[in-house]
């Protein structure tokens, strides 16, 4: 049967719109507390303040920049010590921006990397001694059908998420004998602002992808038996336009 969230501890990052937004409502519907993490104060502010108001969990909130070690270790060592502790990861703040290898400048070739690839390295590492104590925990890790293909002018993008995917399933390899769950999720395009912001095609509402879809598969793969973990799952459009 599957189990009930309800009163579980969850850290979400990149939580201020999209898809992480979408996550902690949908946990929070489910008597899950939340930590929730991005750059943008006012953001995070916002969704604290009306998912309080619709579920009555308790929201904390600690504006991080995920690239940066100092800034995610303490963000997430004030949200472990607010919550009392976690039971939840949702890796999902990621960034985007497509060009070829010779058109791109270094300089954001190298931010993808170190925002989606390393920024989630850094928050796993930091709160990964606190699940293994527990003998416990739930890691999901947001990385996308460009990290399963590479495309013309995705190189920096697939390159974080194709290394994302590495590092979960080694991560989950070496952790599952503490009862601790590594899932990936893989979604194709889905309507946010970073769709967006790259210039990709987006259909009507009833044909493309929503944040929602994607969070709704999160819940169900939490709610799985702890006995199992879904080790990474595709989510694509039934009737793309
Ligand atoms: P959005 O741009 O809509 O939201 C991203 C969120 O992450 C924002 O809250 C942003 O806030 C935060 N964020 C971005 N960079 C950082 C950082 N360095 N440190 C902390 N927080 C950060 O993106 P989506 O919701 O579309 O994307 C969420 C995840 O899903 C990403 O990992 C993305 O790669 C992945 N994905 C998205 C797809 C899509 O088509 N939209 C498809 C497949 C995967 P702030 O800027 O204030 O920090």
């Amino acid at each position: 049967m599957a189990q009930s969230l309800r009163g579980w501890n969850a850290i979400v990052t990149g939580a201020g719109k999209g898809i992480g937004k979408a996550i902690a409502e949908h946990l929070a519907k489910e008597g899950v507390n939340l930590g929730l993490v991005a750059r943008t104060e006012s953001d995070l502010r916002q969704v604290a303040d009306s998912i309080r108001t619709a579920y009555g969990v308790s929201v904390y909130t600690s504006a991080a920049d995920i690239a940066d070690r100092a800034s995610i270790e303490s963000a997430i060592a004030q949200l472990k010590d607010q919550l009392g502790s976690v039971d939840v990861l949702i890796n999902n703040a990621g960034t985007a921006k497509f060009g070829s290898v010779l058109d791109m400048p270094v300089e954001e070739w190298e931010r993808i990397i170190q925002v989606n690839l390393l920024g989630t390295y850094y928050a796993t590492r930091a709160i990964l001694p606190h699940m293994v104590e527990r003998n416990r925990g739930h890691i999901v890790n947001i990385s996308s059908t460009a990290g399963e293909k590479g495309n013309a002018t995705t190189s920096a993008y697939s390159a974080s998420k194709f290394g994302l995917l590495g590092f979960t399933e080694s991560l989950m390899y070496e952790v599952r004998k503490h009862n601790i769950r590594v899932m990936a999720i893989l979604p194709s395009t889905v309507n946010t602002e970073l769709a967006r912001n790259v210039g990709l095609k987006l259909g009507d509402e009833d044909h493309q992808m929503q944040p929602e879809d994607v969070a709704e598969l999160v819940i169900d793969s939490l709610r799985l038996p702890n006995r199992v973990l879904l080790k990474s799952a595709t989510l694509i459009m039934t009737n793309p336009q």
